[in-house]
């Protein structure tokens, strides 16, 4: 097919503002391609080579290249060519107008670059233009960027001015053409009879349109109505829809619901065929080779030979296992050596989906097989099990659950349908799950000093001395301490050391008199040590007793993602924060002008 066809139709695509125009145009072209060539065609109007889930190469020609590759086709200077595209604003242009105005100058050029070429342009077609393009972008090391101006330009050469433009706008990663994916998917439904529906679907679990539209050429709707997940694919998730009120919540899910805690970590879907893994994130990027320890928990712990499964990572303190914020993983991801990353920052996955298991599409079925399936497939272990979730119809106990998620270091919680159509919907986003969020509010300003009143035993690294600290504010009125945080994380290695022996001095056999706690401590101390800690945020809690009882009933207030800072030898324990001035903390973190207030 000649790929003049193909840029008419760009141009055509270009000045047609309304989308259904824009799928007529599509599925006339796409009716007079031949099947063979039809993916190739498809991800030229997409501006891509392949799915970025392959994770091949890119192009890699910047804009110095794209100016040099036109100046050296066109046969003029490449500060001639900045110069135009100072007036233009767009090197498609430049490259068109140059073409338009120079065609000649450029012939002496020819046999620099393709020695023994004749004075005739070659009729370029979508084949030529694919597979140079596929040339520029598996150039790779040294002299490739030479490799791939060169291959440019001659492919600039042969070109026709209209060419021209859109092999250089799709080199430059910028169409133009205001064409989504969703247009083209109406395109193909026009030009092969089916309905958008059914070309969605298949592009949901295959999310390759190139290969869907050859599928749907050579094979027909009923071929994409067949089209099953496959180990080694990835498949478009399935998103939440928020909203904020329990009882409007399971309203929309219908009762009974499964309410699962949210995990702040990034989506996984975790694919396994025989001793292979994949790993695929939200946006679908091939993360593989970032988690070779959650590649290893998948080998070990799924127990079918083919499956998918989706879950979250999140990061943990290795000292006391809570979760930590998503940035940690950040700077995970942030470091070079991935094996040094995964010691400083390892982490957990918490699985809620499974979407396929040895040959059976799972996707198709209710949430409770899914959920049977992913129990039966999977051997639970600390670091790799389900996510934790409870059955309810209850707007109270939805409520009491979510304040348990946020105490847990989690975002809240997403709440799911049960009922016989809750299938996994991939790549859309409804009401089959709902998701039920705290606001973030970013670093807590003010730091709080807060008093030791009990301790919690270290495991690992930790074991012979402290992994948390269960720390208190002083509250006046009844000369007592309560709870506000456990806390684990901030302190060096030295004062881990130093812990026991700091404390020793205060421990007690039982809770002293003084201290209002509904937790369990594993020892317990006269409140006599002060420390200074921060956290993310101020948010509600069922288990700690500060504040008890005054933004709601049986409800009281604790510290996000606690921190210790540093010993505050300055204070006594009476000089601790008081829990009035934690509630007025709260209050005031209640009116910053950040998306909408605490639901709850
Ligand atoms: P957000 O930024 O709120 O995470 P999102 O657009 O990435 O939103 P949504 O589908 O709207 O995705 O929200 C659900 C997200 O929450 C999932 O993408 C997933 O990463 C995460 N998550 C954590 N725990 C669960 C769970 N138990 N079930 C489903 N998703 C979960």
């Amino acid at each position: 097919m000649l790929f003049s066809d193909i840029a008419m139709t760009l141009e055509i695509l270009e000045k047609t503002p309304s989308k259904t125009q824009q799928a007529t145009t599509l599925a006339q072209l796409f009716r007079k391609t031949p099947k063979e060539v039809i993916d190739k065609v498809v991800y030229f109007i997409q501006g891509v080579l392949w799915p970025d889930w392959k994770g091949l190469p890119e192009l890699g020609v910047g804009e110095k290249g794209i100016q040099k590759a036109i100046a050296l086709a066109v046969g003029v200077s490449e500060s001639e060519v900045e110069k135009l595209y100072k007036t233009l604003g767009d090197y498609g242009r430049v490259a068109e107008r140059l073409k338009a105005s120079k065609p000649s100058k450029a012939m002496g050029l020819l046999s620099f670059l393709k020695p023994g070429a004749v004075e005739t342009r070659r009729k370029l077609t979508i084949e030529d233009v694919y597979n140079t393009l596929v040339k520029i972008a598996m150039a790779q090391g040294e002299g490739s960027r030479d490799t791939k101006i060169k291959l440019l330009a001659g492919l600039l050469m042969d070109a026709e001015p209209r060419e021209a433009k859109y092999i250089v706008r799709f080199v430059e990663g910028r169409l133009r053409l205001g064409v989504g994916d969703a247009t083209i998917m109406d395109g193909l439904a026009l030009a092969f009879r089916t309905t958008r529906d059914v070309v969605e679907r298949a592009y949901n679990i295959y999310p390759d349109l190139g290969y869907v539209a050859k599928l749907l050429a050579e094979e027909g709707e009923a071929a994409l109505r067949k089209l099953k997940p496959q180990p080694g694919i990835p498949i478009r998730p399935m998103l939440a829809e928020r909203a904020n009120d329990p009882r409007e919540i399971l309203e929309k899910t219908g009762t009974p619901a499964l309410a699962e805690f949210k995990y702040d970590g990034e989506r996984a879907q975790i694919h396994k065929k025989g001793d292979q893994i994949w790993i695929y994130s939200r946006r679908l990027e091939n993360i593989t080779y970032q988690y070779p320890d959650v590649v290893e928990m998948a080998r070990k712990y799924i127990k079918a030979n083919e499956a998918i499964v989706e879950g979250e990572i999140v990061a943990i303190d290795p000292e006391t296992g809570d979760f930590r914020p998503f940035q940690e993983l950040m700077h995970r991801k942030r470091k070079k050596d991935i094996y040094e990353a995964m010691k400083e920052y390892p982490v957990v996955v918490r699985l809620f989906d499974c979407l396929y298991v040895d040959g059976e599409d799972l996707t198709v079925k209710p949430l409770p097989v899914r959920r049977e399936w992913l129990q039966k497939i999977i051997e639970e272990h600390d670091e790799f099990k389900l996510a934790e979730g409870i059955v309810t119809n209850n707007p109270k106990e939805l409520e009491e659950f979510f304040l348990r998620a946020i105490e847990s270091g989690c975002e809240g919680l997403v709440v799911k349908a049960l009922h016989k159509d809750s299938v996994y919907q991939a790549g859309v986003r409804g009401w089959l799950w709902v998701k039920y969020k705290r606001d973030y509010r970013g670093e807590m300003i003010e730091p709080v000093d807060l008093v030791v009143v009990g301790a919690f035993y270290g495991k690992g690294r930790r074991a012979g001395s402290y992994g948390a600290l269960l720390m208190a504010a002083y509250d006046p009125d009844t000369d007592t301490f309560k709870t506000v945080c456990k806390v684990g994380s901030g302190f060096t290695d030295e004062d881990l050391v130093e812990l026991p022996k700091k404390l020793e001095p205060y421990k007690l056999p039982y809770k002293h008199p003084k201290v209002d706690s509904e937790m369990e401590a594993d020892v317990w101390f006269e409140p006599a040590i002060v420390a200074e800690i921060i956290g993310a945020e101020l948010t509600l809690s069922p288990i700690h007793t500060c504040c008890k009882g005054w933004v709601k009933p049986g409800v009281g207030i604790s510290i996000r993602f606690p921190r210790f800072v540093r010993w505050r030898p300055d204070k006594g324990p009476r000089d601790a924060t008081t829990t009035k001035e934690i509630y007025e903390m709260y209050l005031r973190q209640q009116k910053k002008p950040v998306g909408s207030s605490e639901s709850i």
